[in-house]
């Protein structure tokens, strides 16, 4: 089991995936709100598939805000959507 990855839930879909198939959004100690691009960084996270229509959905109903129960910057979004591009 060395290879075992930890599955974590798509915030629209609901779908488990493993943490690369997903991008992850943090919410740090002091408020800020971004995606983590290393997948490292400290703090609770939601996360969303890398595919076209999980990010779509979760941009359009800003799954995000949902989550961390919070207005999240729109910056946040585009972010997201810059990561999917890769
Ligand atoms: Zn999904």
């Amino acid at each position: 089991m060395s290879n075992w990855t930890p599955l974590r839930t798509c915030a629209v879909c609901r779908k488990k995936l493993p943490k690369s198939e997903l991008i992850r959004i943090v919410k740090f100690a002091d408020g800020t709100i971004k995606a983590d691009e290393t997948g490292k960084a400290q703090g609770r996270g939601c996360y969303v598939c890398k595919n076209d229509s999980c990010i779509e959905k979760f941009i359009k109903k800003k799954g995000a805000n949902r989550s961390f129960k919070t207005n999240v910057k729109e910056d946040v979004y585009e972010q997201i959507k810059r990561l999917q591009d890769r």
